[in-house]
């Protein structure tokens, strides 16, 4: 299908931007890298009367450190996250989530906040921002607006922005440096969206695990941060009885969608799979990290 005609505008500030995007009144879509918004638009399943590219809005194309807080930008691309050297060495479970995100094309144009924007339940960059403390940074005419991530993802390509809003950046909790990571996920093909994904960050302080994240999706309306299985995990020995049980939980507690890719049962069963194999890879690392450090 062809798409229904709309205004295009490139601003180069953020209050230009915002200015436009509050002029449109709700009928304005912001571009990023386009990968999903050019589909829906030539579906015509979105008719936005102007679309506004912020790909020549300078500093949004930045990852830097603050503290312990990594700052994404809204224009930069996966294959940047994907080989950026701030995320390798204080978010390498970012690092390694990137390279289960599409393919060469679609990373050489899709942005991090984009996807985040998208809130496709299915996708890593979402599910990290939920399970990593992110904060999605706002702006409209009125200022900045700090949004967490557990306010922001609200159903399944929905989120909490107002319609004069849009994403300038994603902060992200940095990993301690002690921390061991796992990421587990299961798509049909590599680069494909995945049937589930299970992630997990912890530390290993005197032989138990300590400040135990875990994140899912795949498996939910929205990216899943899964306190109550970080309960369980918490000041354990990540043993196998402990993992039996973190696989019984998910079972009893994961609501996914059956669909032409895959059953719920199928979901549920394959979620308690990759969380064992994903807290074998954070516990391991753990350790590693730990004894390093003496
Ligand atoms: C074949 C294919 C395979 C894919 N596989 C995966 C995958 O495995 N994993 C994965 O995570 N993703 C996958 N994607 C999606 C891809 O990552 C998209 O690039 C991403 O979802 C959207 O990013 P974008 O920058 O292209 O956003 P756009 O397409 O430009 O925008 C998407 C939506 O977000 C809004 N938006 C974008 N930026 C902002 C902003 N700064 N502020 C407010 N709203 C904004 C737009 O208005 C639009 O509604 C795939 C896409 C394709 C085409």
């Amino acid at each position: 299908m062809k798409p229904a005609p709309f205004d295009y505008i490139a601003p180069t500030t953020i209050d230009e931007v915002a200015a436009a995007l509050g002029a449109a009144e709700g009928d304005g879509k912001i571009i990023a890298g386009g990968q999903s918004l050019m589909p829906m638009i030539n579906f015509r399943l979105v008719k936005p009367t102007i679309v506004i590219d912020i790909n020549r809005v300078a500093g949004l194309d930045r990852i830097e450190l603050h503290g312990d807080r990594v700052r994404i930008g809204a224009t930069v691309r996966h294959h940047m996250t994907a080989t950026d050297a701030i995320i390798r060495q204080h978010l390498p479970i970012v690092h390694e989530a990137m390279h289960h995100v599409a393919h060469m094309t679609v990373r050489n144009r899709g942005t991090f906040c984009g996807s985040v924007a998208h809130a496709d339940p299915a996708t890593e960059m979402p599910m990290m921002t939920r399970f990593l403390d992110g904060t999605v940074i706002a702006y409209s005419q009125r200022g900045v607006r700090e949004i967490p991530a557990a306010e922001f993802f609200v159903g399944s390509l929905v989120n909490s922005l107002e319609q004069d809003e849009f994403v300038i950046g994603v902060d992200l909790d940095a990993m301690k440096p002690d921390a061991g990571w796992g990421f587990e996920e299961f798509a049909k093909r590599h680069g494909d969206f995945a049937l589930a994904c299970f992630a997990t960050t912890l530390r290993c302080v005197d032989g138990i695990a300590s400040d135990v994240r875990v994140g899912m999706m795949g498996v939910g309306e929205t990216p899943l941060r899964l306190e109550e299985i970080e309960d369980i995990i918490e000041g354990t020995d990540v043993s196998e009885p402990v993992l039996d049980t973190v696989a019984d939980r998910l079972a009893q507690i994961l609501m996914p969608n059956t669909d032409i890719h895959a059953s719920a049962d199928y979901r549920r069963h394959l979620s308690g799979v990759l969380a064992k194999r994903a807290l074998r890879a954070a516990w391991s690392r753990a350790n590693h990290e730990r004894l390093q450090a003496r």
